[in-house]
């Protein structure tokens, strides 16, 4: 037997941080739960610290810590806020990043930072960071990613050539097309929270599952997947395919295209991550090829779904813009989720926040939080207009 892999999960009861145990219970031998930590769930996160018998968790803020202290006993560490994510993160050789929005930066960071492999669900900590991210990268920690278009890639691009991806001519990223892609233009006004929360393929939690019915998923996935690959955007394109079984693909300079297919199932891309360089063996997400399988290709509506051209405008702007762009997403899809806004409001917001983005290099993580936190100001106001 090798020895067990020491593992961290961040975001531990969310959708992804979820999955993530379910994968842990089948190869209870090859893995070590070091610790985990969540945002407000306290008694969600007090059971997995009963099941794993955990001494180490995090909490997102330190006033929960007396009400936390008494659901889980005196024996266990609990740490706070962004400090605790960096310490727990530091600490174990494999990290699942599972937090949603900008608040998983500190993990993304500190995992990388510390040498260690991340396995990466939290995009928007990518899209906002990439140059920051490249920068600690090289010291030493690896990502692998577990979202299911970049896990595809991931597993495509074995064997391709090094070297910027000489051989490489284009990265396909394929999309459901959401809840809202066969919908006439002039009905996507009047779509309501609960039409934005049904997801023809996928169940996931509340902020990327609307950010699949704007494409705005889509959007930010093109600057992970430019982030990750180091490939430009111009050499990525977005495919809709509804039925979410070609996870995404790669074309070759030789026109020869490598395509990744499995039932959509986020167990299986977590599962992968955890085990590379192996595969563990799940019973997961088996193809019934026999049944027929019926797989449909068309291009996205870009007009009718702005968010895709707002998100490769910011990646060629560069700098803050891409996390201008994610900032205000995330607080446009708040309100949405609040009912304070309609569905197309989101992606006006976003489009009005960056109207008012003036161009700087990201040089510095506090640089990246005062962008940020302006950007969010600037959402916020276009909110309030
Ligand atoms: P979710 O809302 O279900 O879970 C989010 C988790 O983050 C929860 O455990 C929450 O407690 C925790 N959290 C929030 N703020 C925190 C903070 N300040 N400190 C510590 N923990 C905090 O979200 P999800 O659907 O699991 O998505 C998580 C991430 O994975 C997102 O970035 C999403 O884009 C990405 N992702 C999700 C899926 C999916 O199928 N759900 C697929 C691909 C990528
Ligand atoms: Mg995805």
């Amino acid at each position: 037997m090798t020895t067990p892999r020491h593992v961290a999960i961040m975001g531990v009861t969310g959708s992804i941080g979820r999955q993530t145990l379910e994968v842990l219970r089948t190869a209870p031998e090859e893995f070590v739960l070091d610790s985990v930590a969540g945002g407000t769930n306290l008694e969600a996160l007090a059971e997995v610290v009963k099941e794993f018998n955990l001494t180490r968790v995090g909490i997102a803020r330190d006033d929960d810590r007396g009400a936390f202290a008494r659901l889980v006993g005196p024996n266990v560490d609990i740490v706070t806020g962004a400090e605790g994510l960096r310490e727990l993160a530091s600490a174990s050789a494999l990290v699942v990043n599972a937090v949603v929005g900008f608040a998983g930066l500190p993990v993304t960071l500190a995992t990388l930072a510390a040498g260690n492999r991340l396995a990466l669900a939290n995009k928007e900590s990518l899209v906002a960071a990439a140059p920051l991210v490249q920068q600690v990268r090289a010291s030493g920690g690896d990502i692998v990613p577990v979202d299911s278009e970049h896990c595809a890639i991931h597993q495509c691009l074995v064997g391709a050539t090094g070297n910027g991806y000489r051989d490489v001519s284009r990265l396909l990223l394929t999309a459901s097309g959401g809840p809202f892609r066969t919908l006439p233009a002039d009905q996507l006004s009047s779509v309501t929270l609960d039409d934005a929360l049904q997801h023809p393929t996928w169940s996931m939690g509340p902020k990327i599952t609307v950010d699949s019915s704007t494409l705005m998923n889509k959007g930010l996935e093109v600057l992970e997947a430019s982030a990750l690959f180091g490939i430009s955007v111009d050499r990525i394109d977005v495919v809709i395919h509804p039925q979410s079984i070609i996870h995404s693909m790669v074309e070759f300079i030789d026109g020869s295209v490598l395509a990744q297919l499995s039932a959509p199932d986020m167990r299986l891309p977590i599962a992968y991550c955890l085990g590379l360089p192996d595969r563990l063996a799940t019973e997961w997400g088996r193809l019934d090829f026999a049944a027929g399988l019926h797989l449909e290709f068309s291009a996205p509506r870009r007009d009718d779904f702005l968010a895709l051209d707002l998100a490769y405008g910011a990646a060629r702007r560069g700098g803050a813009a891409p996390a201008w762009l994610s900032a205000a997403n995330e607080v446009a899809v708040a309100a949405f989720l609040e009912r304070r806004i309609g569905w197309r409001d989101i992606v006006a917001v976003v489009a009005t926040t960056l109207d008012s983005y003036v161009d700087v290099a990201l040089t510095s993580v506090e640089e990246l939080v005062r962008e940020d936190a302006t950007a969010r100001r600037v959402a916020h106001d276009t909110l309030a207009h």
